[in-house]
């Protein structure tokens, strides 16, 4: 009798064992089977050279950005539109991780989780993708031109969420791919969409969220002065230098004019590290963005245990702060919008329920557009960007031991022309005034003549 219900005490623990085992299974099916499919040793889509899966890729007006002809991947005619696209498009081999091919691999291939890896009926896919490529071409133009070799041009409309350019440099021509050694500083990153996964230290343009939370917590913000006289001192022997002496600024010509005195004040002196950690959160720091499926980079911010002096360079963003290019054109999208929301980013066209980023109340994302329309009428000039009605703030980031990077982020405010832009130049040296806004604006009217 002891034996047999030993026994029976025996079967059911190998019973639930077993349940136990299969469960485990079931769970890393459905999350990992999309991997494991892609693996190389699915040779049926797989090659030695990647994936040759006869999918096509096109842009969103309908042009090849790449297909399957006799067996070969063959990429865009254009070697400007394959260069200019080639982050996007991404390569058979899969370096380029956010490239479409490897990105969108199961979507590529007609994998799904139920019938599985394509069952003979199922055909591959082909996709659309939001990217134009003419308009890419024109942005690598623009930075290639005036020999920038390493930044990034992203363009999204911030109605629809669809990126239109996202450009990455250094890039090459895929159908004529060069030795490439990243170990050299000309090919640093160069499998990396900088729009997607670039970090960088924000300077000025950060500017636009210190303002967001002085019009937060400040309450006669737009009614204070303030006096450069080119630096502002912290704490005796702490200065924050400007680039100027301003003289007495209202709040706005202080952001108009970027001056490092009044931003570095209001920042230390009437701010606190949680209200602009607060305010930096709301606006999506220290969280990513994903973009059907790609994670782009997180934004970091921290103020933690920093003093005063800490608090007045964050404010004109030269602390720890850094921001991804996709997010900072995201924060655009949502003071163009006016509602302090704007669509997730998407890269496929017709994608349904992409999802919103809601970043700060609609009060406070009005009166930013304001302030950044007042930019350019104030201080860049509309005749930088003629017939654009743009609006936004440049940045000259200061970087350890090379020249600064500079930045520009930006949009339009017609109504038929919603795009955002942010441009970034590494190492650029200059300011984002002379060298980011020409290159803006070469875009912003090369899509004004497409699309209006
Ligand atoms: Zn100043």
């Amino acid at each position: 009798m002891n034996r047999i219900f030993k026994r029976t005490k025996w079967m059911y623990f190998l019973a639930i064992l077993f349940l136990v085992g299969l469960t485990i299974l079931a769970i890393l099916f459905g999350t990992h089977a999309r991997k494991w499919v892609m693996q190389p040793y699915n040779k049926h889509i797989y090659s030695s050279s990647g994936l040759v899966g006869g999918s096509t890729l096109y842009d969103r007006n309908g042009d090849v950005l790449v297909e399957t002809v006799d067996g070969q991947r063959k990429y865009n005619k254009n070697a400007t539109v394959r260069k200019a696209t080639l982050h996007v498009v991404g390569d058979a081999e899969g370096y380029i991780s956010t490239g479409a091919q490897t990105a969108f691999a199961s979507q590529l291939t007609g994998y799904d989780l139920i019938n599985g890896l394509y069952s003979m009926k199922q055909k591959p896919h082909d996709l659309t993708l939001t990217i134009d490529g003419g308009l890419s071409a024109t942005a690598y133009r623009a930075m290639t031109e005036k020999g920038y070799d390493k930044g990034c041009v992203g363009v999204y409309n911030y109605k629809t969420g669809e990126i239109l350019a996202a450009v990455s440099l250094p890039t090459y021509d895929i159908e004529n791919k060069p030795a490439i050694d990243t170990s050299k500083d000309r090919w640093d990153a160069v499998y990396m969409n900088r729009f997607f996964k670039g970090k960088y230290t924000p300077g000025s343009t950060f500017k636009v969220i210190t303002s967001a939370c002085a019009l937060e917590n400040i309450d006669n913000i737009m009614n204070q002065s303030f006096n450069c006289n080119g630096a502002y001192t912290v704490v005796r022997g702490s200065q924050v230098k400007c680039t100027a002496s301003h003289g007495r600024l209202s709040f706005r010509s202080a952001l108009n004019h970027s001056c490092n005195s009044a931003f570095a004040a209001i920042a230390s002196a009437q701010l606190t590290n949680d209200q602009l950690t607060a305010t930096a959160e709301e606006f999506g720091f220290n969280d990513t963005i994903d973009v059907n499926g790609i994670e782009c980079a997180k934004s970091y911010f921290s103020l933690e245990d920093a003093y005063a002096i800490d608090r007045a360079w964050c404010g004109i963003g030269q602390y720890e702060t850094l921001v991804c290019p996709c997010h900072e054109i995201a924060i655009m999208g949502a003071i163009a919008n006016k509602t302090g929301s704007t669509p997730n980013p998407t890269l496929i066209m017709k994608t349904v329920n992409i999802g919103t980023l809601s970043y700060v109340s609609s009060d406070i994302a009005t009166q930013l557009d304001d302030l950044l329309r007042s930019n350019v009428t104030n201080y860049y000039s509309d005749s930088k960007f003629p017939n654009l009605k743009m609006c936004g703030k440049t940045g000259t980031a200061q970087v350890s031991g090379k020249e600064p990077h500079t930045l520009f982020a930006g949009y339009s405010q017609r109504d038929d022309l919603p795009l955002a832009i942010v441009v970034v130049l590494e190492n650029s040296g200059g300011y984002g005034l002379t060298n980011c806004i020409p290159i803006a604006n070469a875009v912003m009217q090369d899509a004004l003549d497409r699309y209006t």
